[in-house]
């Protein structure tokens, strides 16, 4: 098999460059996942799908077994303690919070599931990583990078020389930027809240600076240490993170821990409106995934997942797209040519997809120049030339659409006892919550080349199903 040398754009240096991994045996990706309050909408949907082609890619050119894609929940957030007392006002807080959270979280899963997604190897929650967060906090104290003013704890950004690198922002663009009044407490109108107090109708944690809560940046330095280490390969999300989070993000994971870098590629996807408008919900344009695949939100008609995964992919990611319904009827069609055009294909677990389409995503995701070549194979497939038919099937499979077709445990074949018997542990292990053993195992049969899929049954049991990578 020939492997194409990825490249990718990085924010950090403003230039694509060749991609080299840390540790080609474990390549480590952490992108920061959605705040769980509310349906996510289609503009979140666009970090889901492009990063799950680069997760793909990763494992086509690693191996299955050899990237690590962390994407966390934060389910610690002040949108959240709002949503939970207008929802459910007379539950105890930290209740109503859960509902909140367990709710959206569940849909979040669904609709990146929908979208053809896979799942990450790992979603860490906020809320089970406080006492990693407290740490990292007092690491930065104890290192004079942070102080306690004012009843919060503050990153002081003087306390960095280098302090924006990522956004190309100075102390002094931010300055005057800043709400100085508001915010006398602080040494510079700049720095930001590491740990915050809690009022008793907060939620909060006890600390050594008195119970309360993260700040939002905190989470990500504290969960990708944890997951991926000190310093990983690639750490993306959306444009509007670059600053301030993901510049805040590495003022901290760095001078906590006295590296040089926090992660070595940063990428960011640029970012969707619909027809032609910034989404918002005073403009009523506020769409969300589940809207689409179910109700008539755009045309007055539901659209499948791959439709919507497609749409996504055909702009490149870091451009602006326009999402509008003349933009899913062209990735509906193009999406039906490709699955008539493969109808019949056989596929086996350790079909790859074709070498061209491969290449062109490895040149830092070229989608377009990938369907161009995908169009070809198309087109042999048509007239039924050589194995055009299997290796578009295959291809489709690779990118995340037509997921029907994924390779299952009832095509005659003996399922290994081992993976029946994990699997069945998982989902007993999920269903009595206990999501540190369900992850563990995932893992466990990730680091075997083995993916899970979860779906749901026709009776609305949760099922898995699972795939092998050679
Ligand atoms: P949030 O829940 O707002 O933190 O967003 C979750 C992810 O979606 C982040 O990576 C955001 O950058 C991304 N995102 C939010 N809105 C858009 C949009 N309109 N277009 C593209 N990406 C977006
Ligand atoms: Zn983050």
């Amino acid at each position: 098999m020939t492997t194409p040398q990825l490249k990718l754009y990085n924010t950090l240096t403003r230039q694509k460059q060749d991609f080299r991994p840390i540790d080609p045996a474990n390549v480590r990706m952490y992108v920061c996942g959605p705040t769980v309050y509310d349906f996510a909408h289609i503009g979140n949907a666009r970090p889901v799908i492009v990063f799950d082609l680069l997760f793909r890619l990763l494992r086509h050119v690693y191996g299955a077994g050899h990237v690590t894609y962390v994407r966390n929940i934060t389910d610690v957030d002040d949108k959240i303690n709002a949503r939970a007392l207008r929802d459910f006002p007379d539950l105890p807080l930290n209740e109503a919070i859960r509902r909140v959270t367990e709710k959206t979280e569940t849909q979040f899963l669904s609709d990146a599931r929908a979208l053809g997604a896979l799942e990450p190897t790992i979603q860490p929650r906020a809320t089970d990583n406080i006492d990693q967060m407290q740490t990292l906090i007092a690491e930065l104290i104890a290192r004079n990078h942070a102080y306690n003013a004012s009843g919060e704890v503050l990153f002081d950004v003087k306390s960095m020389p280098d302090y924006g690198q990522l956004s190309g922002r100075n102390l002094e663009d931010n300055l005057a930027g800043a709400r100085i009044a508001v915010e006398a407490h602080k040494k510079n109108p700049a720095d930001f809240v590491l740990w915050k107090q809690s009022s008793d109708s907060e939620p909060g944690w006890d600390s050594p600076w008195g119970r309360g809560r993260p700040g939002w940046h905190i989470e990500c330095s504290a969960m990708s240490e944890r997951y991926l280490g000190q310093t990983f390969d690639i750490h993306g999300g959306g444009l509007d993170l670059i600053f301030p989070h993901h510049e805040n993000e590495i003022a901290q994971s760095r001078c906590a821990h006295g590296t040089h870098a926090m992660a070595n590629v940063w990428m960011h996807n640029g970012f969707l409106q619909v027809e032609g408008q910034k989404m918002s919900k005073s403009l009523g344009n506020f769409v969300t995934i589940n809207d689409l695949l179910e109700t008539g939100a755009m045309g007055g008609r539901a659209w499948s997942g791959d439709v919507l995964r497609l749409a996504m992919l055909m702009t490149h990611y870091r451009e602006p797209i326009d999402f509008s319904v003349r933009r899913l009827e062209e990735a509906e069609a193009k999406l039906r040519d490709w699955q008539r055009a493969a109808r019949g294909a056989e596929l086996s677990g350790g079909d790859a997809p074709d070498p061209s389409v491969a290449g062109e995503l490895a040149d830092d995701l070229n989608f377009h120049r990938a369907s161009v070549a995908l169009d070809f194979i198309a087109r042999k497939a048509g007239r039924d030339e050589g194995n055009a038919k299997h290796c578009l099937a295959a291809t489709l499979r690779f990118l995340g659409f037509g997921l029907d077709s994924l390779i299952t445990s009832d095509d005659g074949w003996q399922e290994p006892p081992h993976i029946a018997s994990a699997i069945a542990a998982r989902l007993a292990a999920l269903n009595t919550k206990d999501f540190a053993r369900a992850d563990s195992i995932r893992n466990d049969l990730a680091s075997q080349g083995i993916t899970l899929m979860d779906y749901k049954d026709e009776s609305g049991q949760r099922q898995t199903k699972w795939e092998m990578k050679r």
